[in-house]
């Protein structure tokens, strides 16, 4: 008894003096101006914003990849570069458009606008179908209709648009012709519609390119105002039939690059389980306003991509147990495109990736905190408060669920497809003016930035993944999570 006593403080005291170790080369070898040098590059007017299929946006793709290069960061195994090629549908909506249903006639614009589309004359008989939901939809016959639903599922909190691609392409591969939308307005304006449904859009696409001018499917929303559409259609005579027709709508194809980076980890068997560090690479360019037009995103992104270059560094002349390896995601203001690309197309199987450990952020306003959205949801909460204590730091949750950040970066692109993950954010305590001074605004500039803190910070999230790298207990979601049951079927656990 004596002698196991003495046994577990010999190892309490081994693995303490190790923790002291590894922090104290953290705080030796992670440099402020390497932090600095990194955000200062990411973040010029030079790399004018780094919107998704700029030069700019690739020339920052190759400054990581050149970063791994120097720091000995390996390719994935298996690949020959340290770019994955995500594939794009670049969209610009129709310029003309016109819809008739018996005596009414919708124009462009005003009535009716295009989610997705296709250039052409479409004619069928209508087919109303209440919210047009997999059940609504079972048992019809909608070959050759054109198809009409209400917006969404009837929950007013739920966003309208996933509904939207969930019921286009249900009727798309029912043979329909066209899916057509009633949107009432409520929370959001018609003109806040119009605006987010004209000009570019961007999806992913799987086609091959030379089909990029037949690609896409009529899927439009019309405006019904006091809901007088919705009882036109839900007694329109069965036999009914309605014309569409589009044009201007022009397609194309784009390449936009994802960079993989890997470093092997110290333990022959860990080794095989992976901790993925992401962080979306590309902000969103330069707009037409007058003076300032550049829309810098130092700290959205430029410190998540400045965070995974330190890391980097670091890990790859110190690696833990697990395999690390890195992801620059792309395109993720355009609607987290390149992590979900990944999550797809995955470099590294998912089944291997055991976390993945994000960072996302819009600005901070707490320099004595990390915000961990995210912080409960898996089984290494512990970590966290262990890695931002070390650096007089605390580790606290997000403190706006309502805003569902957890759903909005990339981290849930892993999260969708079973990994346990989290986005590992500078300190935010709330919504204030410290923050939405910077958020998606032309004035979220490099010298704008706090490097003492910031240096804290990167060294809490090395020592949060070192810890994570080494951790000796089983790593997953907290049980009851909703993307538990996902991550049983991922790793096949009961
Ligand atoms: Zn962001």
């Amino acid at each position: 008894m004596k002698k196991n006593i003495l046994l577990v403080a010999a190892l309490l005291i081994f693995y303490s003096g190790q923790a002291q170790k590894i922090v104290k080369t953290i705080n030796a070898e992670v440099s402020q101006q390497e932090l600095k040098s990194h955000l200062y590059f990411i973040a010029s007017d030079e790399l004018r914003g780094r919107n998704t299929g700029t030069v700019e946006n690739e020339i920052a793709a190759q400054y990581i990849a050149s970063r791994f290069r120097s720091y000995g960061v390996q390719m994935a195994p298996g690949a020959d570069s340290y770019f994955q090629q995500v594939s794009l549908m670049n969209a610009i909506s129709p310029q003309k458009a016109t819809f008739t249903v018996g005596e009414k006639e919708f124009a462009l614009g005003e009535d009716l606008v295009f989610y997705t589309a296709k250039n052409g004359a479409f004619s069928g008989e209508v087919i109303y179908v209440g919210y047009g939901l997999e059940e609504d939809l079972e048992g019809l016959d909608l070959e050759g209709k054109i198809v009409v639903a209400k917006t969404g599922n009837g929950n007013p909190n739920e966003r309208l648009t996933p509904y939207t691609i969930q019921k286009q392409r249900a009727v798309e591969q029912a043979g329909g012709v066209a899916l057509v939308e009633l949107f009432k307005p409520g929370r959001y304006p018609w003109r806040l519609i119009q605006y987010y449904f004209s000009g570019e859009k961007y999806s992913l696409y799987e086609g091959n390119e030379e089909e990029e001018e037949e690609a896409g499917f009529p899927s439009a929303w019309l405006l019904d105002e006091d809901g007088d559409l919705l009882s036109y259609f839900e007694s329109l005579e069965e036999g009914a039939t309605a014309e569409m027709t589009i044009g201007g709508q022009a397609n194309k194809v784009i390449k936009v690059p994802n960079v993989v980076g890997y470093i092997e980890g110290t333990d022959p068997k860990l080794k095989e389980e992976v901790i993925m560090i992401s962080a979306h690479l590309d902000h969103v360019g330069v707009s037409k306003v007058e003076g300032d037009s550049i829309w810098n995103g130092a700290r959205d992104n430029g410190i998540g991509i400045a965070n995974m270059l330190t890391a980097a560094e670091f890990l790859a002349k110190h690696p833990p147990k697990r395999s690390i390896a890195f992801l620059a995601c792309n395109a993720e203001e355009k609607g987290l495109l390149g992590s979900r690309w990944y999550a797809d197309h995955p470099v590294i199987p998912l089944e291997k990736t055991v976390y993945d450990l994000n960072t996302d952020t819009g600005g901070y306003n707490d320099v004595s905190k990390v915000t961990v959205v995210g912080f409960n949801r898996t089984s290494v909460t512990d970590l966290f408060s262990q890695a931002a204590t070390a650096f007089n730091l605390e580790a606290i949750d997000d403190p706006l669920p309502e805003e569902n950040y957890y759903d909005r970066s990339d981290n849930v692109s892993f999260a969708a497809k079973g990994v346990p993950s989290v986005s590992f954010d500078p300190g935010y305590t709330e919504m204030n003016e410290e923050i939405t001074k910077y958020y998606h605004q032309p004035a979220d500039e490099p010298q704008t930035l706090d490097y003492d803190y910031l240096t804290k910070y990167s060294k809490a999230y090395i020592y949060a993944v070192t810890l994570i790298g080494n951790h000796g207990e089983d790593i997953f979601w907290t049980e009851g999570d909703k993307y538990e049951p996902a991550g049983k079927e991922l790793y096949g656990r009961d």
